[in-house]
């Protein structure tokens, strides 16, 4: 599998992704990224639009949706458990280990599968490393300086994937 930092979608945010871009792309298991990509850090509480698309999402009964995530703590399976959703922590993105247990979980091929997220160096760097459609999310909000240099080290990558695949 390719080592690429290059998203194939990009969207400013996770509720913009409409599943017919999914199913024209023959995707039947989608999975998030949750930290910056469905909360923020700062907060436990997604936005009514952000609910509301996660309630629409998991409805859907061609395109299956988990949560996967590189979180070491207990907030992220208590959250995704009030949201009814089916989660992965310790996925260690960008390896493949995480991204590789939801597939076998799902039984869906990596080729059937998508992976939502705000980071390039560990979401878009570990679709592309198991052959699951990347695509990238703008971060919800960098809260600290580190989480800002980091984009900044991100957007040169962006604008590669924009030209080449929009
Ligand atoms: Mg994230």
């Amino acid at each position: 599998m390719p080592i690429s930092p290059l998203p194939k979608l990009h969207y400013a945010k996770l509720t913009d992704l409409h599943e017919d871009t999914l199913r024209k792309r023959g995707i039947r298991l989608l999975m998030l990224d949750f930290d910056n990509t469905i909360v923020p850090y700062t907060t436990d509480i997604p936005t009514g639009e952000m609910l509301a698309w996660l309630e629409h999402m998991k409805a859907l009964p061609d395109i299956q949706v988990c949560v996967v995530s590189n979180s070491h703590n207990g907030r992220v399976p208590t959250i995704s458990r009030e949201l009814g959703l089916d989660c992965i922590t310790y996925a260690r993105k960008p390896f493949g280990k995480g991204i590789r247990q939801c597939l076998k979980k799902y039984g869906v091929p990596a080729d059937q599968a998508a992976l939502a997220g705000d980071q390039i160096y560990t979401d878009i760097l570990g679709a592309n490393g198991t052959g699951v459609l990347p695509i990238l999310i703008d971060s919800i909000h960098n809260h600290n300086l580190w989480l800002k240099a980091r984009h900044l080290l991100e957007v040169p990558f962006i604008a590669i994937a924009r030209r080449k695949y929009q």
